[in-house]
């Protein structure tokens, strides 16, 4: 398939055009247009796959996963202008609906983002109305209407292409990348597939990115995960009241993290989604044995290691000394990094791509595909901006790991810090109700 669109095309300056007015604040940038660079950075199968005849671009974007990350990019370039269905490709490697190893957690800004793009969660998900943090004996509850539901990754995705197709986002399916070349006018891409041009590409493949791997774009901070799904009571407390659990009490251990206790609807059932978060902030620092946390997170429950399908995954957590571009590529969600402190990545990854989306309208409307802009517009997005708090709070709290008397102060102090820190940074705690209360 051909696009030939040029950069100076009416079809391009009308896209920039219709940008709403929160994206044109995201987009306070030089709009001086700039020649383009030559580019170099070259990654995968090497030179055997390289045509140098072939010229022609098949398409002006190619997005590579279809995440939360990468169909958000799609669909905030859609509801810019419809057209854009035309001149993107989003390729994903596995088929809907597949799996993804996650909490399914997702935050106000998170919804807040899918509701921006017209789209309400319609499919089984499990409210949080009450989110405890335990330290020991320290048990706090924040509340909240609701603080945030909790998904099926399976199902949410899928859900989330289907709405993306529906506006006419291409999502090329079973089709992995495996090789990418950066040049002077494009990037070229080789997949399982087949071989493509593009004029710029979106990186949204996730934690263990392979184009990240493949650009050399170095390997950054990276959390450890374990999660279990463990049959639920739709009876509980989790379920009828819509309790979650963050139990920090593994820092003592080592932790650099906590470990969850999520309600969930897998398939319209009632499950737990159970886990053990180790941030690893400060690598050099002994590795508490998640193993271990995991199997008391159990114990609690009367069951064992033994009774569950124990299943693992990184996140990739920002580190803000790593441009999160490069001429003709750009990196979203947690290709490009998240939250070091929590773990929270869904809305994140919805951010991204709508800054990413931003970004690649600046660029084709200007003509320059160096994406001096992205940072910028990551660092000041309105949800994105709290990745560097959340740094911030990651260094201070793990920084406990080995101080239990550092621990215990914090954790005896929690509901006034809590009160200090949404007084100072309000728009941090996207709450209905911004009261932290120690439980009995
Ligand atoms: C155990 C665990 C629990 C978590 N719990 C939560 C939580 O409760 N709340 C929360 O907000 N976040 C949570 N996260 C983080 C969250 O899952 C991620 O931050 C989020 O999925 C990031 O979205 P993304 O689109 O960037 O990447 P992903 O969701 O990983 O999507 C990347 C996509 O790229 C595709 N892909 C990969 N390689 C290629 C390739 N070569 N070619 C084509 N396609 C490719 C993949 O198949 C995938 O579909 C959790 C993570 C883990 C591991």
């Amino acid at each position: 398939m051909r696009n030939d669109l040029t950069d100076d095309g009416l079809r391009i300056t009308s896209v920039a055009d219709s940008l709403d007015v929160g994206l044109e604040l995201l987009l306070q940038t030089n709009a001086t247009l700039f020649s383009e660079q030559i580019i170099s950075g070259v990654g995968g199968k090497g030179k055997n796959w390289y045509n140098p005849r072939m010229s022609s671009l098949d398409v002006d974007v190619i997005i590579v996963g279809g995440g939360p990350a990468g169909l958000s990019t799609a669909l905030h370039l859609v509801q810019q202008d419809a057209r854009w269905g035309e001149r993107v490709w989003v390729l994903e490697k596995a088929t809907y609906p597949r799996e993804k190893l996650c909490g399914g957690g997702i935050t106000l800004p998170g919804l807040a983002l899918l509701s921006g793009l017209g789209l309400e969660l319609d499919g089984p998900h499990a409210p949080v109305h009450e989110v405890r943090f335990r330290y020991h004996d320290w048990v706090y509850k924040l509340e909240s209407e609701p603080a945030f539901v909790v998904v099926h990754r399976r199902e949410f995705d899928a859900w989330l292409a289907v709405q993306a197709r529906s506006r006419g986002v291409r999502i090329r399916e079973g089709e992995a990348v495996i090789a990418v070349a950066v040049e002077e006018d494009g990037v070229r891409v080789e997949t399982s597939r087949g071989a493509y041009r593009a004029r710029a590409l979106v990186a949204a493949d996730g934690s263990n990115s392979v184009v990240r791997r493949l650009l050399k774009w170095g390997k950054g901070g990276k959390a450890r995960l374990l999660e279990v799904l463990t049959p639920g009571d739709a009876a509980s407390d989790y379920f009828t009241h819509g309790v979650a659990e963050f139990d920090w009490s593994g820092l003592d251990a080592g932790l650099q993290g906590y470990a969850w206790a999520f309600p969930s609807l897998v398939d319209g059932r009632a499950m737990m989604n159970l886990g053990v978060f180790d941030s690893r902030f400060y690598p050099e620092r002994p590795r508490a044995s998640l193993l271990d946390l995991l199997a008391r997170t159990l114990a609690e429950r009367r069951l064992s290691l033994a009774d569950v399908q124990l299943k693992g995954y990184p996140i990739h957590w920002l580190q803000p000394a790593t441009p999160p571009a490069r001429p003709r590529v750009l990196l979203a969600g947690d290709a490009a990094g998240v939250d070091p402190l929590l773990g929270e990545g869904i809305a994140f990854a919805l951010g991204y791509g709508q800054a990413a989306a931003a970004a690649l309208a600046h660029a084709f409307a200007a003509g320059d595909f160096r994406f001096a802009d992205y940072e910028a517009l990551v660092a000041r997005h309105w949800l994105l901006r709290q990745l560097r708090v959340r740094r911030l709070g990651a260094a201070i709290l793990f920084r406990s790991v080995h101080h239990p008397w550092l621990a215990r102060a914090i954790w005896r102090s929690a509901p006034f810090l809590f009160r200090v820190l949404v007084a100072i940074l309000p728009q941090h705690f996207p709450l209905t109700k911004r009261r932290m209360t120690r439980m009995a």
